[in-house]
């Protein structure tokens, strides 16, 4: 068997592993199965590759891969759980960018000007597209960490210059593609990297879990091109898998929120989303606050509990604590469950990860289209660091920039039970009107102590 064939055979291997992971990843008992099945395939694959027929600079890739290796591993290890949005954005943008470098150092290293007008279409996929990916993911980044305002930023003419960009980016690419020319391609590499910011700013609050999706997707098509620039089968199935299921990803995503790709794209574009955030909305207002005795002992003696879950329970790292309240209350007879938004925390899936890492047992934890329907039949609603996802204004203020979006509705169970540290709003920065209803009752402080006291008063009722 030909050395070819054989990295033909790893290849095809590894796409299988690939496929069978992206199958553990569509629920939460597969996924850790599913992420080992990847890694595997993933390791056969780089192995496989330096094996390829006429591979040089053998050293240059090892000392590559050292490098990203050092800064790979501690960066994942080590990275809070609240920062791994940010961290999966940044990665995310860096895949975008190496395939568009793979697609640049390509066309300026082939040798005539038919070879480049022969490639020129694939590499232009992957400069295009892996750049604006790189650029949005940066932005995403800086908005995740919170280095810039997560909400909308417009300003005066700004369709104007993001036509403008989108009219030079369809100019320049048809231009190299009659010329080939390399100077063009850098102009082109410019103005995708304006295309990235300049499509990512105004998109914010609610709409970010599609934008991450979205360049995720992104990544995965710019992956393919670059596979088919390099003539490696495997770059354009891992590629593909990545562009489809990101693309999967997007369109439920969409439907979470309850907006059209579109309108989200483009809504925000010169218009004055305000929020509500911030004291404004609630300053003069009253809200009912309780103690943790209190709600003890109305947790032990209530007969079904949601937990609903959300960006704080990251904050907060309390995933185990929320799984001790909910093994005390279970042991007393109480029925729990977890209602879990599909954009609750700060990345798709955020809540299924947490809560898999406490071992909260599967079949408590219900997708909010399964939870709504048995919310009206619940004595308590512990809402544990959500906001935004239990929004009632998300259904009934047509202004707010969530409008639209379906929730959980905690509103529907007799007691509504808020662990919160301040009046702050959410990511949305849209004021909660639930806060103020009457049967709703706030726990202030930080989720983990909070609690641990609740557990210590349930156990003491
Ligand atoms: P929100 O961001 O709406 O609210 C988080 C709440 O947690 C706040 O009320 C905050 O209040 C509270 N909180 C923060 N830290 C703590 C703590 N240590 N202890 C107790 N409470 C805490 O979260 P949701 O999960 O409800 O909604 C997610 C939002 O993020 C949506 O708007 C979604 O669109 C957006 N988003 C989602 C992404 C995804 O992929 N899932 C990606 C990017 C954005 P306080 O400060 O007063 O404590």
């Amino acid at each position: 068997m030909s050395r070819g064939t054989i990295l033909d055979l790893c290849y095809l291997v590894a796409a299988i592993t690939f496929i069978l992971a992206l199958k553990g990843l569509s629920n939460p008992k597969g996924a850790r199965s599913g992420n080992f099945i990847a890694m595997a395939g993933m390791a056969l694959a780089i192995g496989a590759t330096f094996f390829t027929p006429g591979l040089t600079h053998i050293a240059l890739i090892v000392i590559a891969m050292v490098i990203g290796i050092v800064i790979g591993i501690p960066a994942a290890r080590f990275v809070k759980m609240t920062a791994m949005p940010q961290l999966v954005a940044i990665f995310n943008g860096v895949g975008g960018g190496a395939a568009a470098l793979v697609s640049i150092t390509t066309f300026i290293g082939t040798n005539s000007k038919e070879e480049a007008t022969y490639r020129v279409l694939e590499v232009l996929v992957g400069v295009f597209i892996g750049t604006v990916s790189f650029s949005g993911s940066a932005i995403a980044f800086i908005k995740l960490q919170e280095l810039i305002t997560g909400r909308p930023i417009t300003y005066p003419g700004q369709q104007i210059v993001n036509a403008l960009l989108a009219v030079a980016a369809i100019g320049l690419i048809i231009a190299v593609l009659v010329t080939a020319s390399t100077s063009l391609l850098w102009v082109l590499l410019i103005v995708s990297f304006l295309i990235g910011i300049g499509v990512v700013l105004p998109i914010g609050g609610a709409d970010v879990p599609v934008l991450i999706s979205l360049l995720n997707s992104l990544t995965g098509l710019a992956v393919a091109a670059s596979g088919f620039t390099l003539n490696n089968n495997l770059l354009i199935v891992a590629g593909t898998l990545v562009g489809a299921s990101g693309l999967l990803l997007t369109q439920m995503m969409c439907k979470s929120i309850g907006r059209s790709l579109p309108n989200i794209l483009f809504s925000a574009f010169g218009s004055n989303i305000t929020a509500t955030g911030g004291a404004d909305g609630v300053e003069g207002r009253s809200v009912r606050t309780g103690s943790t005795d209190d709600i003890g002992v109305l947790l032990a003696y209530a007969r079904k509990v949601a937990i609903i879950p959300g960006y704080g329970l990251a904050v907060a790292q309390a995933q185990h604590t929320v799984r001790e309240l909910a093994d005390e209350l279970e042991s007393r007879g109480v029925e729990v469950f977890y209602a879990i938004h599909p954009v609750a925390g700060r990345m798709p899936g955020h809540m299924n990860v947490l809560l898999a890492e406490a071992n909260v047992p599967y079949d408590q934890l219900k997708e909010m289209d399964d939870a709504n329907p048995e919310m009206a039949t619940c004595d308590v609603a512990l809402v544990v660091g959500a906001n935004d996802t239990v929004n009632p204004s998300a259904k009934t203020s047509p202004g707010s920039p969530i409008f639209g979006m379906p929730i959980i509705n905690a509103e529907d169970a007799e007691h509504v039970v808020f662990l919160k540290r301040s009046m702050r709003p959410g990511f949305a920065g849209v004021d909660n009107e639930l806060l103020f209803y009457d049967k709703t009752v706030l726990l202030f402080g930080d989720a983990k102590d909070t609690l641990s006291k609740l557990v210590s008063a349930v156990n003491a009722s």
